[in-house]
């Protein structure tokens, strides 16, 4: 099975040897790419290249950039493909991103939908660099009813993305509906499935308000009921090795996992669905 990894830039600089050391151990199990978070608006870009070059150089595992584009002119998002590119990275995760809090629109010269993003990257990034999008098994929290987030992964595929990564999900039948629903909908390319070990009460609840997912009540109530943060962590991994065990038994071929800047636990997740040894 394909596997891939998600981190995020370091918050703190004195966090930098820890998270290199992580990425080192994640390499070990042969990751196609591990894929660096980036701060909409810029915020994180001279941190999230250094992740990234450090990727580069150390591993042979392919970093993929995140790249937000709403509050982001054309050619402000030119220059980033282009300051990206001079350091070597040339594969894309393409987003939107989110306004901050309290401001309602993009501005007028701002790129609004990842579409724009997604064509922009591919009429400046000539070479044989790779772009991906974000795909939302269970509805993106501004879908609504008509899912007008698979139309826009359609508009994304027909600007020319390669491949889809999903939000995490916390049933594998979630994943298998929607995958039957985006085919149906004219949507060809490969969607890989996130997943993320939830190891406390206190992430579930967090990752819950920002996704917009149902609480999955089984997961939260054997959390709950865990008495140490070891059972926790065991509750945490178990439920996402299932995940992942139910996906490889699907025949899926491909899992992107959240990381969370360490490697035990997905490490550990990957050893018992039998994805790695
Ligand atoms: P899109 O999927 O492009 O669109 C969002 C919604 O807008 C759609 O669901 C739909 O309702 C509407 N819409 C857009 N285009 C159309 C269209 N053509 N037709 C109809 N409706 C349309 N955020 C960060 O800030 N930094 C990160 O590094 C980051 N990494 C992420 C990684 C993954 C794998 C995922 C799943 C999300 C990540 N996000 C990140 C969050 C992301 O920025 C949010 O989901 C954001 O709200 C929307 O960006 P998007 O690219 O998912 O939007």
């Amino acid at each position: 099975m394909d596997i891939s990894f998600e981190v995020y830039p370091p918050r703190n600089p004195d966090d930098g040897p820890k998270l290199e050391a992580a990425i080192l151990k994640l390499a070990e199990l042969d990751p196609k790419f591990i894929s660096v978070t980036f701060g909409a608006g810029g915020s994180s870009t001279k941190n999230s290249l250094e992740v990234l070059r450090f990727i580069r150089t150390n591993t042979t595992s392919m970093p993929l950039a995140h790249l937000t584009c709403v509050g982001t002119t054309e050619s402000e998002a030119r220059s980033l493909v282009h300051q990206f590119a001079d350091a070597g990275i040339v594969d894309f995760l393409a987003l939107r991103g989110d306004l901050p809090d309290g401001q309602e629109a993009p501005g007028p010269d701002s790129l609004a939908r990842t579409d724009q993003l997604v064509s922009l990257i591919r009429s400046t990034q000539k070479s044989s660099g790779q772009v991906a999008v974000a795909a939302f098994p269970n509805g993106h929290p501004e879908s609504g009813a008509t899912r007008s987030d698979l139309d826009a992964l359609k508009a994304k595929q027909d600007a020319g993305a390669d491949f889809a990564i999903t939000q995490l999900f916390f049933y594998t039948r979630d994943y298998f509906d929607f995958i039957e629903l985006a085919r149906s909908r004219g949507i060809t390319i490969p969607i890989i499935a996130g997943i993320m070990p939830i190891v406390s009460a206190k992430r579930l609840q967090r990752v819950v308000e920002l996704t917009g997912e149902e609480n999955p009540t089984e997961l939260a109530d054997a959390l709950a009921n865990a008495s140490s943060p070891e059972q926790r962590t065991e509750v945490g991994i178990d439920w996402a090795a299932k995940q992942v065990a139910e996906l490889r038994e699907a025949g899926i071929d491909a899992v992107h996992l959240y990381a969370f800047n360490e490697y035990k636990n997905v490490t550990e997740v990957l050893r018992r669905s039998g994805a790695r040894s």
